[in-house]
């Protein structure tokens, strides 16, 4: 299978704070790639410099084809960095649905004003995406009538809708009741299952463990190991992943997620 996102050489700076730390990484496509690593470690700006919502300050990034060089400038950059955009799909902790807008208006919106389609058409993708989270029925509602799992899987059928190369997930349960997350994660594994290139933040290890192709460990803005989940969760490598792991352990068997409260339902995906 040829790689359909490189990451090459991939550095991001904050000001001094150096939080990416040359890495590299080929995703195949159809491959499912969970990235796991304690706070900080810099998980998010890595999915962020993939669409360049954070500008790589050095290192190429290429999805389907298009490769673009981090830290330039100017138009010809700006039509690289429009394009790549339009082959990933986005989806985060916060929903971020826009809030005066139906569901339906919220799917249709990226293709109709991003890819100029005409509404009809917009439409009739939109549905079809609606249909796959299973929320066609709440397509007149409104964000604010929607549970918060309902408003992820609308968030996942909006970034669907642009019909992506590839999903990034950024911790899309984090925000959820206990009770919720089943629904958001059953969903993803359905979109893993039809063959979506997906690379996966989440502290839901269970998920990992079932869905993933590969575990990707970080820590301290580098990669520090990876495997396929089975390997990497019985036999880690490193002391930092040994950590990770025994903490993530440690938090199913007190019904908690590692910093959060009390787990109210049994867990849909456990780690055992
Ligand atoms: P993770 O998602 O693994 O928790 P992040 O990628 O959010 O980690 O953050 C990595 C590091 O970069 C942290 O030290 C964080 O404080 C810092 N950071 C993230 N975004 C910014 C920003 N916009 N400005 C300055 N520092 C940032
Ligand atoms: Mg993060």
């Amino acid at each position: 299978m040829p790689a359909i996102v490189k990451i090459s050489n991939l550095d991001k700076y904050f000001g001094r704070l150096h939080v990416l730390k040359n890495i590299a990484l080929d995703i195949e496509a159809r491959e499912v790639v969970c990235l796991i690593g304690r706070s900080g470690s810099g998980k998010s700006t890595l999915l962020r410099c993939i669409n360049f919502l954070e500008e790589p300050s050095h290192g190429t990034i290429e999805v389907d084809g298009i490769r673009v060089a981090g830290g330039e400038k100017g138009k010809e950059h700006r039509q690289l960095v429009h394009d790549v955009r339009l082959k990933t799909g986005m989806v985060f902790q916060e929903f971020n649905l826009f809030p005066h807008m139906s569901v339906l208006e919220n799917v249709i919106e990226g293709p109709i004003t991003v890819k100029n389609m005409d509404r009809s058409q917009a439409i009739k993708i939109a549905e079809m995406n609606l249909d796959r989270v299973g929320l066609l029925f709440k397509k007149d509602e409104y964000p604010m009538r929607l549970s918060g799992g309902q408003k992820q899987r609308v968030a996942i059928a909006r970034a669907l809708a642009m019909e992506p190369r590839v999903m990034l997930f950024d911790e899309p349960t984090s925000a959820l009741d206990p009770e919720l997350i089943g629904e958001v994660l059953n969903v993803m594994k359905n979109v893993a299952n039809e063959g979506m290139t997906m690379l996966v933040v989440t502290h839901e290890m269970g998920f990992a463990r079932e869905v993933a192709d590969r575990v990707i460990v970080m820590a301290e803005g580098e990669i520090i190991e990876q495997g396929v989940p089975d390997a990497l969760f019985k036999s880690p490598k490193d002391e930092r992943t040994k950590a990770l792991i025994d903490r993530y352990r440690a938090a199913e068997e007190s019904g908690r997620e590692p910093d959060q409260p009390p787990q109210k339902q049994p867990r849909l995906y456990t780690l055992e």
